[in-house]
């Protein structure tokens, strides 16, 4: 008498054998299904934020240069 266990992508009843190649999954194709959900997640989880382009405008770059050209302390910290 087979074990039988639940594919974890679609829910289909797998023979629990040594036949079984893509166990717990019903097939290669539910197998990669899996595994692409779990980069996808890892992907979202690992990208940065978008940038602000808002916080970096050219008009408070210049502003900055001109106060350090008018008074005369431009060095470096
Ligand atoms: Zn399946």
């Amino acid at each position: 008498m087979a074990k039988t266990v639940r594919c974890p992508t679609c829910g289909a009843p797998v023979p629990w054998t040594p036949t079984a190649r893509y166990r717990p999954f019903c097939s290669e194709r539910c197998r990669l299904l899996d595994l692409g959900d779990w980069f996808d997640e890892q992907h979202r989880i690992s990208t940065p934020s978008t940038p602000e382009p808002w916080l970096d405008t050219p008009d408070s770059a210049a502003a900055d240069a001109d106060d350090l050209t008018a008074n005369g302390h431009g060095r470096p910290h």
